[in-house]
């Protein structure tokens, strides 16, 4: 490139010939903190220095968003720009056209348009455009990549630009904490008005974590502010990362931090869980060593949570619940979450610690299998259903109404449910070895999460095959519940276990949401009348009703039926008319230890 462009623009910067060849589309609207003039650039079309004016009059007719046509030599090289309004308005005077119509565009446009190179940044171009003079806010400026013609912007746009950014930067600083950049007190009260008019709308509720550094202050004395401030910003990071997506954390000021917890379970109890769960996230990151310059430093922090659900409490009130059970956790020893509400925390601590009780007793070995004897009409046992207890070390014997439910919703119902069926199967095994006992069936009780394991076909068998028991002698009771959902897949398991002989008993039935579609698919052996029926079959006709039901039902789906809960002889005499010929319950035996079953059998 040969020409130059001499004294038509002193705020060329020709410095820096290595420019990126990219693309200028893709850099639009790029939100950066600031800006080159890419940004404000229109492509608008360049006209030569020789173009007859009359055209370039048509170009603006044609197009009314053309503020300013840019004029370039014949190599591309921008020379004036011709601004529409004063252009336009010398064609409105009599005979203007026919005077002007052959004269070149040369005589008409401005030669000293500002033109700035495209890497040039929008705050720089402001200052450029003020000191060219003011007409150039009107006119607009050229902006060159390598000298050349790249496109126009105007002064409009600039203008805008500029204060845009303005008030950005100005709400930035009333919104922001300027330190770490998190939110501030107003932002946050903002948003927690915001979050609970969401809650009273949703019925879900949210929480509110006030979080404290420990000994926060010592830091800042012993080893200075900077590196208190230092400490400072690897907490919001930290707590930034490790909150849920949609949820809030801010810095109050000094060493306290605010998170604000929405959508949580509409629960109290489930949602308390729920900010436990992420408060305990938050301790633990924050428990990892920081390098705030040379040193290594370690540092915990103290959380109190309060929980709203609509606008029960206001907010003000919210803060200081928070607050309050924050300083709970300070005395009760720091590093830890406490939450307002004391029965709340109760419940809380009392589920954790059975949980951790509950880790405790899978690796110990607290359990037990009791049995509960199944008899006939003749009361010949026939079998048993094995039922897990608990042996607390203080506690005594936990029935499982108290510990299963927790253990589905932790998973520990697979090691648990594997315990079951593994001494199961070592009782059968014994019961094997002997004549009286050979043909007694043990049901098993599976829980859904077990039975929807992708390998739990395998996993029985592989229990059956290792006790080495007449797998015949082994039935699975599966509750209706577990056949809401997966029905191909349940089915397949069912029949990959039925091949080698397993039995399956429907337990709990009537309570459930079985169809007789359902019930026609599944190859069961036995369905188990509910307990619930049997408490008024003697007296209330609706149940007797429902029982009869259910065994007519049973039968002429081919089914064995069972009734649990068979306490009196009323009931059994009612079942047996009824066509049900067998029964489990306290008329026969509660469910004991083996050695109480076992004398029991023989003595039958
Ligand atoms: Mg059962």
């Amino acid at each position: 490139m040969t020409s130059t462009i001499g004294s038509l623009n002193k705020y060329i910067d020709f410095s820096n010939e290595a420019f990126p060849n990219g693309d200028i589309h893709s850099q639009f609207n790029m939100a950066d903190d600031n800006p080159t003039v890419l940004r404000l650039l229109k492509n608008t079309s360049p006209v030569l220095e020789d173009m007859p004016c009359l055209l370039v009059l048509e170009i603006f007719q044609k197009d009314p968003h053309i503020f300013a046509v840019p004029v370039v030599n014949h190599n591309n090289i921008p020379i004036g720009i011709v601004e529409r309004n004063s252009f336009v308005e010398v064609f409105i005077k009599p005979y203007a056209k026919e005077l002007y119509a052959k004269k070149k565009i040369l005589g008409f446009m401005n030669k000293a348009p500002v033109i700035v190179d495209h890497e040039t940044f929008i705050d720089d171009i402001a200052r450029i455009i003020i000191g060219a003079g003011m007409q150039h806010m009107v006119s607009g400026f050229i902006a060159t990549e390598n000298r050349q013609y790249l496109g126009i912007a105007n002064g409009h746009d600039l203008l805008n630009e500029i204060t845009q950014r303005k008030q950005v930067s100005l709400f930035h600083l009333a919104h922001f904490d300027q330190l770490t950049k998190l939110p501030n007190r107003r932002l946050f009260i903002d948003r927690l008005n915001h979050a609970v008019a969401t809650s009273a709308r949703s019925g879900h509720c949210g929480a509110l974590l006030f979080l404290d550094l420990d000994y926060f202050k010592t830091l800042n004395d012993t080893l200075g502010h900077e590196i208190g401030d230092l400490l400072l910003q690897q907490v919001a990071s930290r707590l930034t990362t490790h909150i849920r997506e949609g949820d809030t954390v801010a810095r109050l000021g000094g060493d306290e931090f605010v998170l604000l917890l929405e959508n949580l379970s509409e629960n109290v109890l489930e949602a308390a869980t729920q900010a436990k769960i992420v408060g305990e996230k938050i301790l633990a990151a924050l428990n990892q060593p920081y390098q705030l310059k040379a040193h290594t430093y370690h540092n915990t922090c103290s959380i109190g949570a309060s929980l709203f659900n609509g606008h029960e409490v206001e907010t003000e009130e919210l803060f200081k619940q928070a607050d309050i059970a924050m300083y709970q956790s300070k005395s009760d020893g720091r590093n830890t979450l406490r939450f307002f509400d004391q029965v709340m925390q109760d419940v809380i601590n009392a589920r954790a610690d059975l949980e951790s009780e509950l880790r405790k007793a899978i690796e110990q070995q607290q359990f037990q299998l009791h049995y509960q004897i199944q008899v006939d009409s003749a009361g010949k046992p026939f079998g048993a259903e094995a039922l897990i207890r608990w042996i607390h070390p203080e506690r005594g014997t936990i029935f499982p109404i108290y510990f299963i439910p927790l253990a589905e919703k932790t998973g520990l119902i697979l090691p648990i449910g594997q315990w079951v069926l593994e001494t199961a199967c070592a009782q059968l095994k014994q019961w094997q070895q002997a004549k009286e006992t050979r043909d007694l069936v043990l049901a098993v009780n599976v829980s859904a999460r077990q039975f929807l394991q992708e390998d739990f076909a395998e996993k029985v068998l592989v229990t059956v095959r290792h006790h080495g028991i007449d797998p015949t002698r082994l039935k699975l009771e599966l509750t209706e519940s577990m056949l809401l959902d997966r029905i191909e897949h349940i089915i397949a398991t069912m029949t990959a276990l039925k091949v080698v002989g397993i039995r399956f008993s429907l337990d709990d039935f009537g309570t459930g949401y079985s169809s007789l579609q359902y019930l026609k698919k599944l190859p069961l052996d036995q369905i188990k009348i509910d307990q619930s029926f049997l408490r008024d079959v003697v007296t209330g006709s609706i149940d007797r009703a429902i029982v009869r039901t259910i065994i007519t039902m049973g039968h002429s789906l081919g089914l064995d039926v069972i009734a649990e809960g068979v306490d009196a002889t009323e009931q059994q005499q009612f079942l047996l008319d009824n066509g049900c010929s067998h029964y489990q319950g306290y008329l026969f035996s509660r469910p004991v230890p083996i050695d109480e079953f076992e004398a029991l059998h023989s003595k039958s």
